[in-house]
């Protein structure tokens, strides 16, 4: 592995805070912070990312207080996500940046929630949760005198921007390029992208135990889980059945990132980019875990999709979350004067276009709790207790 540059832990295939592609109104420099410490903490006091505390990861708020939110999902990603980034020498800032940042589009009401607000905006441009996530942090925080959004820099909005269309990769200038020309995002970025995923299929094995949506038996079935199963077991055969799902969950997320470092340790010292330019020239991601190792996450991946996913109990929650989000779709449709203030101003005898992108950005905005109670309030008085 090449040595790192003197007087720093950055390897040079990370992203430099002096090599970057700078933000979209330039500011002063954000001593004494570097500044993906800036966009991180700009990202932690903003309000989209306090309200993913009641919002849907899997399990529906009002289930319980033992279970992921989409906040503490998005604090779990950035805990992988820092570790590998400082054992492969990225920036570990922008890494944590993007990890918060990542799930800041994200509708109530989990994936289902995405789905209905996506179907309802069908005619006017399609919902998409990732450039949703970009819409707030450049468009609809309002916490700045001098520009909107959050202004944060080139990378960490590239790291937002997991997925985008086509056709709307041609409206984002710079940063929808990659998109038409299928290059790499930076390695930050694609870090981020892999502990999500590292994070969800963990964390839903715990949370759909405790809720028991799956069982022990089902996922023994699967090589990664028993392997770690029956290594904690022969290993503390005493332990209560609580603290042995923890240890196997530990001992998963471990297997999975100390391949994910040595796999990507040996593809960068192969590759051996000089850039974070290079890596996004690069073909293809350079920063994956080992074929048996991906082949067993991705296994475990199908697996929840098949069980706790499509589990009667979420569908459930399903159905419930598309009646609420189309319901309150066509009610603020036809009144824009009950959303925000701002986005009522905005929508109120706009085109048709211009109102329904406000009445997304209100209802994806809101939390589970929120959007039930204006549900409540403004469609069905009385119902839904
Ligand atoms: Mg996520």
């Amino acid at each position: 592995m090449p040595s790192l540059a003197a007087g720093s832990a950055l390897a040079p295939w990370a992203a430099h805070d002096d090599q970057s592609r700078g933000r979209l109104y330039p500011e002063p420099p954000a001593h004494p912070r570097s500044e993906f410490q800036r966009d991180r903490d700009r990202i932690i006091h903003c309000g989209a990312f306090r309200r993913l505390m009641y919002k849907t990861q899997v399990f529906v708020n009002h289930e319980g207080d033992m279970y992921r939110t989409r906040l503490t999902h998005s604090l779990e990603v950035s805990q992988i996500g820092r570790s590998v980034a400082v054992a492969l020498g990225l920036n570990e800032h922008l890494t944590e940046a993007i990890c918060l940042a990542h799930d800041l589009g994200h509708t109530p009401f989990g994936h289902a929630g995405q789905e209905a607000l996506n179907d309802c905006m069908r005619e006017h441009g399609g919902f998409e949760h990732n450039l949703q996530s970009l819409r707030v942090v450049d468009k609809l925080e309002e916490k700045y005198a001098e520009f909107p959004g959050l202004n944060l820099c080139f990378e960490t909005r590239e790291g937002i921007l997991k997925h985008c269309s086509r056709r709307n990769a041609r409206e984002l200038g710079e940063l929808g390029e990659r998109f038409l020309d299928r290059q790499q995002p930076g390695l930050e970025a694609q870090l981020a992208n892999l502990a999500d995923e590292i994070a969800y299929n963990n964390h839903d094995v715990d949370d759909g135990l405790r809720a028991g949506m799956i069982s022990i038996e089902q996922l023994c079935e699967l090589e990664i889980f028993n392997t770690c199963y029956q290594e904690v077991v022969a290993k503390y055969p005493e332990l209560i059945e609580r603290t042995v799902i923890h240890e196997t969950v530990r001992c998963m997320i471990n297997h999975v990132v100390c391949d994910l470092i040595e796999n990507t340790r040996r593809e960068l010292d192969r590759v051996s980019p000089a850039s974070i330019d290079d890596v996004r020239r690069h073909g293809k991601s350079m920063l994956d875990m080992s074929a048996g190792v991906g082949k067993a996450h991705r296994e475990l991946k199908r697996f929840l999709r098949q069980t706790l996913y499509s589990h009667e109990r979420v569908r459930r929650m399903t159905d419930k979350a598309d009646r609420i989000m189309r319901s309150l779709f066509s009610c603020y449709m036809s009144r824009p004067d009950l959303l925000s203030e701002r986005l009522g101003s905005v929508g109120e005898g706009a085109a048709e276009e211009t109102r329904a992108r406000a009445v997304a950005d209100y209802i994806a905005g809101m939390t589970d709790r929120f959007a039930l109670g204006e549900y409540q309030r403004l469609i069905e008085p009385g119902d839904e207790r």
